[in-house]
C-alpha cells in the first residue's frame, strides 16, 4: 500500500473544505492516513505537517506502524487526559478555521471540543474528506480484499455440503465463521446472516435455532476481514438441488442471478451509480417483484464494510477505476423466503474485476 500520498491527498483538500487543519477522529480514517490500529487517538492534518497525538498504551506500536507505513508524521503521547487536551489546544494555536470530521463527532463532543479545547478557533464540520480519498483503492488496497474475498470463497467450499445434515441456522454461521478464521481470516467482517426458508425474507436476519431443511432457499451473507480490508459475498443455497423447491422459488433463484448478472455486467469507470441500481432493477421488475426488492444495489467496501460509494438510484456517485463495490439484488416474498447474491467487485476503465468467486448455481 502507499500510505504516505494519502496524507497529501487530504492536504491537498484543506483550502477548498475552508479548512486551515483538519483534526481526524475517526479512527478508521486515521487507520487510513498512518497505519495506526489503536483504538484511540487524534490525527492533525495541518497544510505542511501532521501530528498523532495518543496515549501511553500506544507510545511504541504507534511508532512501530508509522515507521512500517513510512508515514512522517510527529507522535505526541498524552500520559493524562489533560496533557492530550493540551497537546491539542497547543497545535490549535494561530489556526482559524479547524475542520472536525462532523459524520463522527457526537454533539457532547463538539461542544467539548468549542468549550475546553478549543476555545478561540473556529470549528467547521466537514464532511467525507477522508471517505473520498478512501473510495478509490490503491493495488495494495485491492490484494488485501482479494485475499479476504478468496477466504471467504474457500470457507463457504468447506462447510456447504454440511446444509445436506440439517444444521440450526446458528450452527452453520459458527461453521462457516471458523473457517475463515482458520483459512486465515483476522475477523470476520460483520455478523454473519444465515436465513434460510421463510426465514430468508428478511433480508438482515440472524442466525435462529431452526433447522435447515431440504427445499430450503438459504441466504448467506458473509466476509473475511485481512489486515483491516473486508470481504462481502452472499450466496443463496437451494438445498437438495434446484429439484427440492417449488416453481416460485426456482424462479427467484433465476430473476434474482440474471439481475446480479446484469448489474455486474454494467459495472465500469463513468458510469453512475445508479445505472448499475437500474439494470439489478429492471429485471426484477419485469418479473413482477420490484416491490420485493426492498434495499440498494450495492457499497463500497473496504477499512468499513459499507462506504463510498453507495449503488443506489439515490446519492448517485459515477465510479471510477479503483473503486470496490458490491452488486447485491435480492427478492424477498413472505411465505416463500428470500434470494439475494452478491459479488465484491473491483472497477477498472472497461468493466470490472469479480473478487468474489463462490460458484453461485
Ligand atoms: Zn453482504
Ligand atoms: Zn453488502
Amino acid at each position: 500500500m502507499e500510505v504516505p500520498s494519502r496524507v497529501r491527498g487530504l492536504q491537498a483538500c484543506l483550502d477548498s473544505a475552508g479548512c486551515d487543519a483538519l483534526l481526524v477522529t475517526h479512527l478508521i480514517n486515521i487507520r487510513y492516513l498512518t497505519g495506526f490500529t489503536g483504538s484511540s487517538g487524534y490525527l492533525w492534518v495541518g497544510p505542511t505537517s501532521v501530528s498523532l497525538i495518543t496515549d501511553g498504551r500506544y507510545d511504541e506500536q504507534a511508532r512501530g506502524e508509522l515507521y512500517a507505513t513510512g508515514v512522517m508524521a510527529e507522535v505526541i503521547i498524552g500520559r493524562s487526559p489533560s496533557a492530550i487536551r493540551e497537546a491539542l489546544s497547543d497545535h490549535a494555536e494561530g489556526v482559524r478555521n479547524l475542520g472536525i470530521e462532523a459524520e463522527h463527532v457526537s454533539w457532547a463532543e463538539q461542544g467539548r471540543y468549542a468549550r475546553d479545547v478549543f476555545p478561540s478557533t473556529t470549528l467547521v464540520p466537514s464532511s467525507g474528506l477522508v471517505e473520498a480519498l478512501r473510495a478509490v483503492k490503491d493495488r495494495g488496497e485491492v490484494a488485501r480484499i482479494e485475499a479476504a474475498c478468496a477466504i471467504a470463497d474457500a470457507a463457504l467450499a468447506t462447510v456447504a455440503p454440511g446444509l445436506e445434515h440439517r444444521p440450526t441456522e446458528a450452527v452453520f454461521a459458527l461453521e462457516l465463521d471458523a473457517a475463515m478464521r482458520t483459512g486465515g481470516a483476522d475477523a470476520v467482517s460483520f455478523d454473519t446472516i444465515v436465513a434460510s426458508g421463510p426465514l430468508g425474507s428478511r433480508p438482515h436476519h440472524m442466525p435462529s435455532d431452526r433447522v435447515i431443511e431440504r427445499g430450503d432457499l438459504v441466504v448467506i451473507d458473509f466476509g473475511a476481514m485481512i489486515d483491516g480490508y473486508h470481504s462481502d459475498m452472499t450466496r443463496t443455497i437451494a438445498v437438495g438441488g434446484s429439484a427440492a423447491l417449488d416453481a416460485t422459488q426456482r424462479r427467484m433463484l433465476t430473476v434474482v442471478g440474471e439481475a446480479q448478472a446484469a448489474g455486474v455486467a454494467a459495472v465500469a469507470a463513468g458510469v453512475s451509480t445508479a445505472a448499475v441500481d437500474t439494470a439489478c432493477r429492471e429485471v426484477i421488475a419485469a418479473a413482477g417483484w420490484a416491490e420485493a426488492f426492498v434495499h440498494g444495489t450495492g457499497h463500497g467496501v473496504g477499512l468499513d464494510i459499507h462506504e463510498a460509494p453507495r449503488v443506489a438510484a439515490t446519492d448517485a456517485a459515477t465510479l471510477l477505476a479503483g473503486h470496490v463495490v458490491t452488486v447485491e439484488p435480492g427478492v424477498y416474498l413472505p411465505g416463500h423466503g428470500g434470494v439475494r447474491i452478491e459479488d465484491t467487485v473491483v472497477v477498472t476503465e472497461s468493466g470490472c474485476r469479480t473478487l468474489t468467486r463462490a460458484p453461485k448455481s
